[in-house]
């Protein structure tokens, strides 16, 4: 990896994060309900949790896991739940989080999926949102960063199961 694929540094992710955390903080109940979507989200939620924690939070965390890309660089378009929160969540202020916001589709079937549940609301926080790609509208409560249409990879985040154990986020594609 060279410097010229390189998007985003550990510390800039981690100053950022904080800063949502504050953010999320003060806008949402201590105990919220961090429903984190897999598995791009995971590294994401780990270090957001930890943050909120830092901002007196005590959040609470499940999983659900939608339908990935595959190996490919370009979603299928449609969206599957491979695997549910095993907990009742009625009454609940959720805080939906996935790591990047594209098309929207996936936030957008988590978000209908939640609400049949009769939660108490739902805001949503994204590390990255890529709004020039947005095919369905869907509320964007917190957002790490705003980027252009280049596809990412790092920080949990995956290109044919590759990279996320990298500690910071890259544009692949580019020369490496
Ligand atoms: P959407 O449903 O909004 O089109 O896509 C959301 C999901 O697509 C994200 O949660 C992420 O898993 C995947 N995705 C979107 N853009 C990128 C990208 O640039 N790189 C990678 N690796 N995955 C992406
Ligand atoms: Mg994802």
């Amino acid at each position: 990896m060279t410097d010229t694929n390189l998007l985003f540094s550990e510390e800039h992710i981690a100053r950022r994060i904080d800063e949502l955390a504050g953010e999320i903080a003060k806008g949402m109940p201590r105990d919220v309900l961090i429903v984190g979507l897999l598995k791009g989200s995971f590294v994401f939620v780990a270090d957001l949790m930890r943050a909120l924690h830092r901002r007196g939070a005590a959040p609470r965390i499940e999983f659900m896991r939608l339908s990935s890309y595959g190996l490919e660089m370009a979603s299928s378009g449609e969206v599957h739940l491979l695997g549910d929160i095993p907990t009742d969540i009625s009454g609940r202020e959720i805080l939906l989080v996935d790591d990047i916001v594209d098309t929207g589709r996936s936030l957008a079937y988590a978000i209908a999926l939640l609400k049949q549940r009769g939660v108490l609301g739902i805001r949503t926080c994204a590390l990255l949102d890529k709004p020039s790609r947005r095919e369905v509208e869907v509320p964007m409560d917190f957002v790490g960063f705003t980027i252009e249409d280049v596809f990412v990879a790092g920080y949990g985040i995956d290109y044919a199961e590759r990279y996320r154990d990298l500690p910071h986020i890259i544009v692949v594609g580019q020369a490496e």
